[in-house]
């Protein structure tokens, strides 16, 4: 398949796309032929340093991933018009990152479990916010 400048995705996740795409299925020809090849692909996408070689454990991990990737995007196909896809999401927690399914009503839900990520945000949020307020001294 030609690389059709319109259907670049935006930001980093064009580097999802990009991945994906280094399989041309019609063409049959795959751009991660060995584990160099898949080292250069990293690099150029900023994600691998420079100077780390990779082994052929590597190239079927990246395989593994890229074609669990495309199975998922064609998951999506489905799921979007079905207007559930938007409702999975990774917690906003930096230390959780979970994966979870939002089933709120209004689909605003940030945290995997608000009884643990999303008390554990907002009690950060109180200590920033009221950090160096204590009672007030007491008159001398
Ligand atoms: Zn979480």
């Amino acid at each position: 398949m030609a690389e059709l400048p319109n259907r670049r995705a935006p930001g980093r996740l064009e580097a999802v796309r990009a991945f994906v795409n280094t399989l041309d299925i019609e063409a049959g020809r795959d751009a991660l032929a060995g584990p160099s090849e898949l080292a250069e692909h990293l690099v150029a996408w900023h994600l691998l340093a420079p100077d780390r070689s990779l082994g052929a454990s590597d190239l079927r991990a990246a395989i593994e991933l890229r074609e669990s990737l495309r199975m998922l995007l064609g998951a999506h196909n489905g799921l979007q018009t079905q207007g559930v896809w938007t409702r999975l999401k990774a917690c906003s927690s930096d230390t959780c990152r979970w994966a979870y399914y939002d089933a709120s009503r209004n689909r605003a839900s940030r945290w995997c479990h608000m009884q643990v990520c999303g008390n554990r945000a907002k009690g950060q949020t109180f200590r920033a916010r009221h950090a160096g307020i204590g009672p007030a001294p007491l008159p001398r």
